[in-house]
Formats: C-alpha cells, sequence, structure tokens
C-alpha cells in the first residue's frame, strides 16, 4: 500500500507570528502525540476547518473518538493569522449558483449567514471569547475598475428575495471608516470583524471540554492508507478508523489534489495603537472594510486603535512549497504601508509595529472542495477556501462530519463535495512560470487602475488569465 507523503509546515519564529498570537501570547498547551495511539477519527490540521470538523462530529455522535494531530499549535497557521473580516458566502453567491446550483446555492449562503449567528452566540454564552463585532461588512471601490464589482452577487440575492446587502456611497463610507478613498460599495450589516486567533483558541478549548483530544506539535510526515490508517509523526503512530485532512494550504503537498489547488500568499501589517486619530477621524466601530482590486485591499481597527491592514500579494512558490516567505514576506510589509498611507494618509506618522504572511489556499472556482481520496474512501479532505474562512469553515464542518459519518442528508449530497467538476490547474513548471508572468500582470493593472488609468491590452490580457 502507498504511503501518503505530507509536508509539514515551516513554524514560524515568535518574532513572524501575527499580531493576533502575539497579543495573547497563543501557543500549545497540549503534549505532542507519543508512541502509539487511536481513535475512530483522525484530523490532521488544528485550524478552523479541523476544529470544527471535529466539534460538528461530536454533536452528532458524542460516543466517536476524535482525535487532532497539529504540527504547530492550534490557530499557527491561516486560522490565526487572517484579516478577521467575518462575512457570510452571500458575496459569492453569483460563483456559489454557477458551481452548485441555485438551490445549493442559497442553502450553503444561508448557513454562512446561521454560522455569524452560532459565532455571536459563541461569544455573548462566555463560551468563546472572539471579539466578535458585528457592525458591518463593508465591500467597496476605490477607483472606477472596481465600481461595481458586487453588482452580480447583490442583485442574485435580490432577485432570490435575500436582502443581505445596502447600497453605500461616499458619504456613508467616510461616517463609518474615516477615508473616502473608497467611494462607493454595499455592506453586510450582519457580518464584522473578530480576532481571529482567540476564534482559533477559543475553539481549541471548547474542543478539549467536549472530549475532542488534541495533540500538538505534532506534524504528521506519513500517513499508511488501510482499513486502519496509520499517521506517523516524530514522536508516534495514531491509527484511525476514519482521516480528515484539515490542513489548507499544505494539502498542495498531495499529488492527487495538486492540481486542483494553488498556494498565494496575502501579507498583514498591524501598526501601534492610535485611538486619539481613529476617534478624530471618526472610525469608531468594528466593521470590516475591503475593496475590489484584483490584490484585496481588507482592514479593521481594534478596539484598542491598532489598523490591521491586508493585502493578496500574489506571491507564489514553485510546486507550491511553503517555505518561511508565507510566515513573514521580508520586506516589512512596504507595499500593505504604501497602501495604508493612500487610504489613511492621517496615519503617516504611525509606526507599524508588526508584520505578516500566511498561505491562502486557492482552487480555479474560488470555492472550496469536500471529498475523500480517490482509492482511500476512509481519508477525507477539506480544502480551498480561498481566503474566506471564518463564517464557512462552520459549514465545512457540518459537510465533511456528514461525509465521515457516511450521512446521506443536505450537507454530504451538496455540490461542493466531489472534484470532479472543478478545474484542473496547469503542471509545473508551467504553472509556475505562468503564475509569474499573471501576476506581475495583475499588479501593474491593479497599480494602475488606482490611479484610474487604463492598463495596455497585453497587462489586460495577460491578467484576464489568472483563475
Ligand atoms: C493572511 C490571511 C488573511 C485572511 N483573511 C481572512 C479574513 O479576513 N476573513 C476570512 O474569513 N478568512 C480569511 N482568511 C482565510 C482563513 O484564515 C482560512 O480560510 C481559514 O483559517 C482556513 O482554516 P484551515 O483550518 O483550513 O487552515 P489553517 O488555519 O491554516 O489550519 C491548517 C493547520 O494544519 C496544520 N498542518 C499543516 N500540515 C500539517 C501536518 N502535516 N501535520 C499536522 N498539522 C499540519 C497547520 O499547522 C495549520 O495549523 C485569510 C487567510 C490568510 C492567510
Amino acid at each position: 500500500m502507498n504511503t501518503i507523503t505530507m509536508r509539514p509546515p515551516v513554524a514560524a519564529a515568535k518574532a513572524d507570528r501575527s499580531y493576533w498570537l502575539r497579543s495573547i501570547e497563543a501557543d500549545a498547551v497540549t503534549q505532542p502525540l507519543q508512541g502509539a495511539a487511536d481513535c475512530d477519527v483522525a484530523i490532521v490540521g488544528g485550524g478552523y476547518a479541523g476544529l470544527w470538523t471535529a466539534l460538528r462530529i461530536k454533536e452528532q455522535s458524542p460516543e466517536t473518538r476524535v482525535t487532532v494531530l497539529e504540527a504547530d499549535f492550534c490557530g499557527s497557521g491561516a486560522s490565526g493569522r487572517n484579516g478577521g473580516q467575518v462575512h457570510s458566502w452571500f458575496a459569492e453567491i453569483d460563483m456559489l449558483r454557477a458551481l452548485v446550483g441555485e438551490d445549493d446555492a442559497l442553502m450553503l449562503c444561508r448557513a454562512t449567514a446561521d454560522a455569524i449567528e452560532e459565532l455571536n452566540g459563541l461569544q455573548t454564552s462566555g463560551a468563546v471569547d472572539m471579539g466578535l463585532r458585528l457592525d458591518g461588512w463593508l465591500w467597496t471601490a476605490s477607483s472606477t475598475a472596481q465600481e461595481g464589482a458586487w453588482a452580480a452577487a447583490r442583485d442574485l440575492c435580490l432577485a432570490l428575495g435575500e436582502e443581505r446587502f445596502r447600497p453605500l456611497q461616499r458619504a456613508d463610507i467616510l461616517r463609518r471608516t474615516g477615508s473616502d478613498v473608497s467611494y462607493v460599495g454595499i455592506v453586510e450589516e450582519r457580518a464584522g470583524t473578530v480576532q481571529p486567533a482567540k476564534l482559533a483558541i477559543g475553539l481549541r478549548r471548547l474542543a478539549l471540554e467536549r472530549g475532542i483530544v488534541i495533540h500538538e506539535r505534532s506534524p504528521v510526515v506519513e500517513i499508511t492508507p488501510g482499513p486502519r490508517p496509520r499517521l506517523r509523526t516524530a514522536g508516534g503512530v495514531l491509527a484511525a478508523g476514519k482521516v480528515v485532512l484539515a490542513t489548507n494550504a499544505w494539502l498542495s503537498a498531495i499529488p492527487e489534489l495538486h492540481p486542483y489547488l494553488y498556494v498565494v500568499s496575502s501579507q498583514v501589517v498591524a501598526t501601534a495603537p492610535a485611538p486619539d486619530i481613529l476617534e478624530r477621524i471618526g472610525w469608531t466601530d468594528g466593521a470590516s472594510i475591503c475593496d475590489a482590486q484584483h490584490h484585496v485591499l481588507y482592514y479593521q481597527r481594534t478596539p484598542e486603535g491598532t489598523v490591521i491592514f491586508g493585502r493578496g500579494t500574489g506571491g507564489i512558490a514553485y510546486d507550491d512549497r511553503i517555505d518561511g516567505r508565507f510566515n513573514r514576506g521580508g520586506d516589512g510589509g512596504a507595499d500593505n504601508i504604501r497602501e495604508l498611507h493612500r487610504v489613511y494618509p492621517q496615519l503617516k506618522d504611525v509606526p507599524v509595529l508588526c508584520d505578516w504572511t500566511g498561505p491562502i489556499d486557492c482552487t480555479a472556482q474560488h470555492l472550496p472542495v469536500f471529498g475523500h481520496l480517490k482509492d482511500h474512501a476512509n481519508i477525507f479532505y477539506a480544502m480551498g477556501f480561498n481566503g474566506t474562512g471564518i463564517a464557512q469553515t462552520p459549514v465545512a464542518g457540518r459537510i465533511v462530519a456528514s461525509l465521515v459519518l457516511g450521512r446521506d442528508d443536505a450537507w454530504s449530497r451538496c455540490g461542493l463535495v466531489g472534484i470532479g467538476k472543478r478545474t484542473r490547474l496547469p503542471p509545473e513548471p508551467l504553472r509556475y512560470f505562468g503564475a509569474r508572468v499573471v501576476r506581475r500582470a495583475i499588479r501593474r493593472k491593479n497599480d494602475l487602475e488606482i490611479l484610474n488609468r487604463r492598463p495596455d491590452a497585453v497587462t489586460r490580457f495577460l491578467a484576464g488569465l489568472a483563475p
């Protein structure tokens, strides 16, 4: 039986960790796997996807013995590094409908809206302190090329009777964000921001309370498939009835999945607290804001007045080998800082204290895919969150739990299950070198469009080749 070789992450040095992880001194609290162990379901990866899957399995089948193996510590991946923007899938309803049909698209969108309410419930009950603030998600344009990026999703929502979005004019955006660089857009009001690392750490606590076994600092290096797959780490071997691979971008190491997944980096910076300036310009609440560039800007202010400003970099690696550049870029966040000062010139003198990056697991359709490996019906995977996971992974957890538990229900039958109709990406080295050319064109296009200048035809053509 062929073994499956995993490619565990390069752990980030403490100084390269995200502002979110550093501000709560997040770290491992559970013991590494040692020796031989046994469980019903082994989950590889202790981010939101792995933890929600573990929680959903326990909700439906409390007697199932679930063990999570995490390479570093829970939340050390994308879940503890992201922009903290919480919004539903209604923003992607047009793409969802194209892939899974109208009924499933509506079900999945509504499920993410419910997930936001579930997060709110977890916070208000005191179960998970995640700093959730439902002050809205603003999807905006800061140049003419970006105007109306939301039209397809908004119009479809309206046609389906879902009034999720309200229009925003320049004055509304200025009043809510203290900047009018973005001057038109829409808002999803039951959405907002979280402290993402607190959410990950809170889910870990919830999982432990519910009897889920977690071993941190336990990178899985190899899986031997079979009726009872065996997962090998440096210190031990875990035998399981079923396995869930919830390792996000690191799933690109699995040859069967690699053709459907590409990994890009996104970079975030955090400023020193500047509550007085933010009060003065009127940016006071916990809204999340993004614009509609290809390398999207996403930002929020924390309750303490730190500005978190993120941007897709489009950074890639040959064969999707995720190295240390996916922990921290090495340029001190220069690109983000330039954009931060364009949107908020008032913050020019506020120091940036922290910069970091994280890998984004992308699919050609920009939507996740769930299933099991072709020759191994007991090894499942969840991948392709495409930079939108906070309200989506609780739903992913339901889908994967149904698959693992063998349920025949709306989750296991939904159109995100199965890789068959997904687009295969080109093999290496074409993929890497092609992506470099396309990335350069996208950046050129972005830079010109921000200035309301039209890129030349070659740039437009090459940028248009992006999946
Ligand atoms: C910079 C950035 C900004 C983002 N901004 C937002 C945002 O604002 N809003 C939003 O909704 N989403 C955002 N996202 C996306 C969101 O963070 C992800 O979709 C979500 O965290 C995915 O969760 P996950 O569990 O799949 O991945 P992860 O949190 O990455 O978890 C995977 C885990 O698997 C572990 N692992 C990998 N290989 C192994 C192995 N061999 N053995 C054991 N463990 C292993 C890793 O250590 C990691 O902890 C952003 C992502 C990034 C990177």
